[in-house]
């Protein structure tokens, strides 16, 4: 499929550079050596390695295209459908850069329109004039136009170099803005579409075990909610609520979301990972929280008996508080490690569908997508070694995925196997791609496992 000789000799000149570049790096880091280069020369280096990496991205997008164009092209000679071509190719280009096939299809898209449609911005990039990122946004910010459009955009700002290299990213925008509701005023509002339909909610950790929920929304729904917020907690300061401005608003949009009438009275399903030395014994090992990520022990302690006054059970069957002066609830569902391997307690099944048990003990084990630097929220409970031949239901054969992930490993010439090492070893699963690269993705630590 590949050129092998030239990639291998590409490979090592630019092992050359990077061995270059280790010399400058490993070079004094105060200025008053005899050898040190003046601060003239400092800041021509700093804009060359500046350029050298725009260079760099320029080539990456050419080679990521020719990889698109052959693997299509070996798709379609094993008689894969057309709407179905170009699968798991967005994956290899993450992989290779150490992104998420998630962002590894986006740099993929980046990289089709500057070879087949952008020519100048392309060049542009490959010339050190504009960023990665400043290519990113003449792509972006041409979606909606004509292929001719966007290729008179092309000229008109990529043609010109020296100028485009002038503006931030802001003017850039701006500049791309101006010319495009110039040539298609109907652009607009298919944009505005288009954006609409991207609207989301999110849900990512912040530090102090806190929460961002983000909401992408059209403008009007944005700007409506928070004056609804706003007013709320502007009514209630005024009558007397000592609560800040900002936690009124917090609180209210818990509230009225959720149905409930007090913040504090909710109902949750918590599943906490932790060793019985930090539930019992009060030692400091964290837990983790599946869909958050590590708690502190003492969190995680109050969680379970403390502030919200519930206690636990082995089952998962449901315990409310004892005092009954709360309307917490808590559904806590416990999973302990093994204390002499510190991996979570094997489960299997007879059934091809994977049980909610078992799909509970997977999710807090991957906690997020298992394919190497994803990070998405698991969707899919995947069999490893695939049921049809003869893959069983197990732990140790399921691995958490999302849904890009999952749809990427169908495609012809992937495989998967688990390569579990030695006992006590973290789950580990060996993902090849079509063009025969190997990359390993180990379960995250469990609390209990000592890193030595
Ligand atoms: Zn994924």
């Amino acid at each position: 499929m590949f050129d092998k000789p030239r990639v291998v000799a590409q490979d090592a000149s630019i092992r050359i550079w990077m061995e270059e570049l280790a010399k400058v790096a490993a070079g004094p880091a105060e200025a008053d050596g005899p050898a040190c280069p003046a601060g003239p020369e400092l800041i021509d280096q700093i804009r060359a390695l500046e350029e050298l990496k725009a260079a760099a991205s320029a080539a990456q997008a050419r080679a990521a295209a020719l990889v698109d164009s052959a693997v299509r092209r070996s798709q379609a000679d094993a008689g894969v459908q057309k709407e179905q071509l170009g699968k798991g190719i967005g994956a290899q280009i993450g992989f290779a850069r150490r992104e998420s096939p998630h962002r590894g299809t986006q740099l993929l898209g980046l990289a089709r329109i500057l070879t087949k449609e952008m020519p100048k911005t392309l060049q542009a990039l490959s010339g050190g004039f504009i960023s990665e990122w400043r290519a990113t946004i003449l792509a972006r910010e041409t979606a909606c136009l004509t292929l001719a459009d966007r290729q008179r955009i092309d000229d008109m700002l990529a043609g010109n170099p020296a100028e485009l290299e002038a503006l931030g990213d802001r003017q850039l925008i701006a500049r791309i803005k101006g010319l495009a509701y110039g040539m298609d005023p109907a652009s607009v509002v298919n944009r505005a579409a288009k954006a609409e339909s991207e609207r989301f909610v999110s849900c990512r950790p912040a530090p102090d075990t806190m929460t961002y929920l983000t909401g992408l929304l059209p403008v009007a729904h944005g700007v409506e909610v928070f004056a609804t917020l706003a007013r709320e907690a502007d009514r209630l300061r005024a009558a007397g609520d000592s609560r800040g401005r900002g936690q009124i608003m917090a609180d209210t949009l818990v509230e009225r979301i959720t149905g409930r009438s007090k913040a504090g009275d909710v109902r949750v399903e918590v599943q906490l990972v932790m060793t019985d030395q930090t539930l019992l014994a009060g030692v400091a090992e964290p837990a983790v929280l599946p869909g958050y990520g590590v708690i502190p022990a003492q969190f995680a302690r109050d969680l379970v008996r403390g502030k919200l006054e519930a206690s636990v059970s082995n089952d998962g069957s449901r315990n409310s508080g004892s005092s009954g002066n709360t309307a917490t609830e808590v559904w806590l569902r416990r999973l302990f490690t093994a204390p002499s391997t510190g991996r979570l307690v094997d489960m299997d099944s007879k059934a091809r569908l994977v049980p909610a048990g078992l799909a509970r003990f997977i999710a807090a084990r991957d906690q997020n997508c298992r394919m190497p630097w994803c990070g998405a929220p698991i969707r899919h409970f995947d069999h490893i070694k695939p049921w049809h031949v003869g893959g069983t239901t197990t732990a140790n054969n399921v691995q958490g995925l999302c849904e890009a992930c999952n749809h990427a490993k169908e495609a012809p010439g992937w495989a998967c196997s688990v390569s579990n090492g030695e006992l006590g070893a973290a789950h580990t699963v060996e993902t090849v791609t079509p063009t025969g690269h190997r990359y390993r993705s180990a379960a995250p630590a469990s609390p209990g496992v000592r890193v030595a």
